[in-house]
């Protein structure tokens, strides 16, 4: 599939590992796998036995899985050019309460491993999941392949995902979030960034609440990481939040359109496409702004899970340094060296 005529963005999917982070944006329906050494598949989600994931096809098994993204290659164990599947693998180190009526709490991981393993043996769709999986012959030495199920060329293609969207019920998007969606995938920007654009305007960012939502019980701190008064919610941590929006407004204030939009507008990125005539200028803010709704994430991670501290100035120069890259990888017009992007952004690089 990997051909050389393929457009760069699905190019980037196959060659780095990023089918992962389809599972929850509305992406791993559109993709059947062939699976030859498993590395680069997930052997819950993805498409690669039949029509239907094994997490869809066997769901007792999965909730008791305590490997719900490995890949196929983790189950695999190769010997002399044979190939056994260590499926009991995925139920290593489970925990032995879920099996056993809570009789078993104070057991070691592998007695609670032997319990679980007993406990999915016992299960009527045990044999049937062990022979759909055995009967699959993986191929050690050779890399997986990816194949756009949805239109009949197989090819990636941006007008495929437009029918994905027009033609399919379990899309239920109204017609303004499939052009902003459209907008955005026309972008020339990373493919992890566009992932992360299209989660983001799904609403399937994984923020505290989203978790919350899912059943995730481990969040003691509910609150925003920035200002630590409100609950975290999407609309507050990207926009609503009074440390979020220091940012915008400076980032704005950099870009020089405070003539053009006022602060709330220029949070909607449908407005900016209505607003913004001069198609350069549109698509550089475009850009800076999924450059900083990004650049907001990462810093909330990073205090998160680094502790480290929030810092207006740095969040803003990752954005004007992230945005200036992208433009420069995505454009050939785009010329502006570093300095002239900063100090003028909208008017250097004229024509891109
Ligand atoms: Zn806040």
């Amino acid at each position: 599939m990997s051909r050389n005529d393929d457009s760069i963005w699905w190019r980037d999917i196959t060659k780095n590992n990023l089918i992962d982070d389809f599972v929850d944006s509305g992406f791993s329906g559109c993709f059947s796998c062939c699976c030859k050494n498993g590395k680069n598949i997930l052997f819950w989600h993805s498409l690669w036995l039949g029509d239907q994931s094994l997490r869809e096809l066997y769901l007792d098994l999965f909730d008791m899985s305590t490997i719900k993204n490995c890949a196929v290659a983790d189950v695999l164990i190769w010997n002399n050019g044979k190939h056994y599947w260590e499926l009991e693998a995925l139920f290593r180190g489970g925990d032995a309460t879920v099996f056993s009526d809570g009789a078993a709490t104070d057991f070691s991981i592998g007695a609670a491993t032997f319990i679980a393993v007993a406990a999915v043996r016992g299960l009527s769709c045990w044999p049937r999941f062990c022979a759909d999986v055995n009967s699959y012959i993986p191929i050690e030495l050779e890399k997986d392949n990816f194949v756009w199920r949805i239109n009949p060329g197989k090819e990636f293609s941006v007008s495929s995902v437009s029918n994905i969207i027009n033609d399919s019920k379990s899309f239920v998007w109204p017609t303004h979030l499939f052009i902003l969606l459209k907008v955005m995938w026309e972008l020339k920007i990373p493919p992890k960034i566009k992932v992360f654009a299209w989660r983001f305007f799904i609403e399937k960012i994984p923020s505290k609440d989203e978790l919350l939502k899912r059943g995730v019980t481990s969040i003691l701190n509910k609150d925003c990481v920035f200002c630590g008064n409100h609950p975290e919610v999407i609309s507050h941590l990207f926009f609503n939040c009074h440390v979020v929006k220091e940012i915008w407004k400076n980032m704005y204030g950099w870009l020089g359109i405070k003539e053009v939009l006022n602060g709330v507008n220029f949070l909607d990125f449908g407005v900016i496409q209505d607003k913004v005539k001069n198609a350069n200028h549109r698509l550089k803010i475009n850009i800076v702004w999924i450059a900083i709704i990004w650049c907001i994430w990462l810093m909330r991670n990073s205090i998160i899970f680094k502790g480290e501290a929030f810092c207006c100035d740095v969040v803003c120069s990752n954005i004007i340094f992230l945005s200036w890259r992208w433009l420069s990888f995505g454009y050939s017009k785009f010329s502006a060296i570093y300095y002239e992007w900063f100090k003028l952004p909208l008017s250097c690089s004229k024509a891109i």
